[in-house]
């Protein structure tokens, strides 16, 4: 992309109506608009990260072995008076009517509708295990939107069911969606622990949590520090494996780690003072296990082995896709702007030309740009007729792992500068060596 045929609205000012870093990052670098309280505009650069998010997680998502589809945003009332939660779910709930008065609500969440698809769909326990999940905007009316995308009414949610026989398969499931969330936030350079929670309405009393700590986050934390050394890394894990998908289970949640709502004073005052921390985290996903909470009063049944109907046993696994944006900036940032891990980042690689209308410089960095292009690389070339010094400040706000600078200076002797943002060394090297050291 070029940068000079690009929309890219960034900020000189810092905006007056953000709290906190990430926020007013994502306004700065004109990745996003609000267009009424907690609802936005992804402009072209948040939406790019915001897809590399999403990506991440459909790919972890295949290779647990979850099955993706797409429901409605609009779902009918009738559904959610089945299971008692029309009533129940309160003002967080938008209603709406439509022209022959019918009560519609856009969806907070998805229990009810993929069990109405079970149940439509499925009658023996010899089409279990299943998985069903999809990416989805939601909407909660939450009483106080703020800190832009991490706590909008309108957020992207990735939300998966897992349909099992029994109690055991359904904790399986649960096992298998603690690993891949593990690999989910890992790949996008995050930190998210694992923490003992509360089923809050979803429901069930067995939920953990995926925190990222952050000074910024809504939720308290009471942790053992040695939860902190965990990392899950390229492990292979085979899915399919309860002994596998267990093991990992045991060794990440094993430590104390809860939010305040099921904290307990007397086991944390158990571990050693000096390994006792309280801490803020942002809630960047939930894995509940909740049975036949909802399979029984709406009827998702299945005729198991002996010849019997029986509820199946359920549960249920949120991301929160676009909080993501908000909680990587919060974890990852410096006073110059973003720092994207290279996982998600909305472009590899900035190329900035410090004379533009120079033909050498020009041409040298047209070459550039072609060459990644034509090697994989998605590329964001600074074309723009400006200051060397405006073009740096956008590269840093804009946080690409890597700026590759171009002047007719280090071009006289074949060099050109590439730039870490993380930790802003830079290497004179030739364009060619430049390219190879991105691989
Ligand atoms: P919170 O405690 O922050 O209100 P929640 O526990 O109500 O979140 P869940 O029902 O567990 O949310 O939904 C799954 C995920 O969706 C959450 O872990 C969070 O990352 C994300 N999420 C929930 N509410 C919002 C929101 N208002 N804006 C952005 N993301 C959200
Ligand atoms: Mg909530
Ligand atoms: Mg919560
Ligand atoms: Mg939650």
């Amino acid at each position: 992309m070029r940068l000079s045929r690009y929309f890219m609205p960034v900020l000189k000012e810092d905006p007056k109506e953000a709290q906190i870093v990430s926020h007013r990052l994502m306004l700065r670098a004109g990745m996003i608009k609000q267009q009424a309280a907690g609802i936005y505009s992804w402009l072209p650069m948040g939406y790019r990260v915001l897809r590399r998010i999403e990506q991440i997680v459909h790919e972890e998502q295949a290779r647990a072995g979850h099955i993706a589809m797409l429901m409605p945003t609009l779902q009918s009332a009738d559904l959610w008076r089945e299971s008692g939660r029309y009533d129940d779910y309160g003002e967080e709930m938008l209603r709406i009517k439509d022209r022959h008065k019918r009560d519609l609500l856009y969806g907070p969440t998805n229990e009810e509708m993929i069990t109405d698809i079970f149940r439509a769909h499925v009658n023996s326990y010899k089409d279990l295990p299943l998985t069903l999940y999809h990416v989805q905007w939601k909407f909660r009316d939450e009483i106080r939107p703020r800190f832009g995308v991490m706590r909008g009414r309108e957020f992207l949610m990735k939300d998966g069911y897992n349909f099992d026989l029994t109690r055991e398969d359904a904790l399986h499931a649960y096992n298998r969606h603690l690993v891949s969330y593990l690999r989910t936030y890992e790949r996008m350079g995050l930190q998210a622990i694992p923490m003992r929670a509360d089923g809050g309405p979803i429901g069930g009393d067995y939920t953990h949590e995926f925190l990222v700590l952050a000074e910024t986050g809504e939720s308290e934390v009471f942790y053992d520090s040695e939860i902190t050394d965990l990392k899950f890394g390229s492990r292979d894990i085979d899915y399919d494996s309860v002994e596998q998908c267990q093991a990992v289970l045991e060794e990440f949640t094993s430590r104390y780690a809860r939010t305040d709502e099921t904290h307990d004073e007397a086991l944390f005052n158990q571990i050693p003072a000096e390994r006792r921390r309280v801490a803020r985290g942002i809630e960047v996903g939930q894995i509940f296990y909740f049975g036949t909470k909802y399979s029984e009063p709406m009827g998702a049944t299945v005729v198991g082995p002996d010849g019997q109907r029986v509820p199946v046993h359920m549960g249920s696994h949120g991301i929160g896709v676009s909080r993501l944006l908000g909680a990587i900036i919060e974890a990852s940032h410096d006073d110059k702007g973003i720092i994207w891990p290279e996982g998600v980042t909305p472009f590899h690689v900035g190329i900035v030309n410090l004379k533009q209308g120079d033909a050498s410089t020009d041409s040298a960095c047209e070459a550039l740009y072609k060459e990644l292009k034509s090697q994989g690389f998605d590329p964001l070339y600074d074309d723009r007729d400006e200051r060397a010094g405006a073009k740096f400040a956008t590269m840093d706000l804009i946080g690409l792992p890597w700026r590759i600078t171009v002047g007719p200076r280090g071009l006289a002797a074949n060099k050109v500068e590439l730039t870490s943002r993380r930790n802003g060394q830079s290497v004179e090297l030739s364009p060619q060596e430049a390219m190879a050291r991105l691989k």
